[in-house]
């Protein structure tokens, strides 16, 4: 993920003038609905190359189903997701005791929780994109934000 790679193939992703490549595995309306309408999307996938974009939209039956492409021209490092651990009176860790939601699961680097939840994935927000539309999707530089930043 810090080294923005194909998330398929490890080489370098496609970027042009619109930002690096991303492939999000939901449907634009998914996205505006977990999301906001043009607000920052949560995500644990890098971006992907032009290839592997075509390659997986063609052979992945979810991704024809529902999938976004988009051109982000800025990404923050957010935080993890993973679950949250509570020490016990008697010195174990135990993990709530029902299912969390997806939100409680997620946690920022500055949540004060952070120290007790075993990360699974790192995350990352997708500060400024755009949603591409029609055929002309695949193709610059995309600007990062510091860790400092986060
Ligand atoms: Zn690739």
């Amino acid at each position: 993920m810090w080294n923005m790679r194909c998330q398929v193939c490890g080489r370098d992703p496609d970027e042009d003038d619109r930002g690096l490549l991303w492939l999000e595995s939901k449907a634009p309306d998914e996205i505006a609905a977990a999301h906001g309408v043009g607000a920052p999307v949560l995500t644990c996938y890098p971006p992907i190359c032009s290839p592997c974009l075509r390659a997986s939209t063609a052979q992945c039956p979810d991704l024809r189903k529902r999938a976004t492409v988009l051109r982000v021209q800025a990404v923050r490092l957010y935080g993890v997701i993973g679950p949250h651990y509570t020490p016990t009176s008697d010195g174990r860790l135990v993990i709530g005791t029902s299912e969390p939601s997806p939100e409680e699961k997620t946690f920022c680097y500055h949540d004060p929780r952070l120290p007790m939840v075993l990360a699974f994935q790192q995350l990352i927000q997708l500060e400024d994109f755009t949603i591409v539309t029609g055929t002309n999707q695949i193709g610059g530089k995309t600007r990062w934000a510091t860790p400092a930043d986060v």
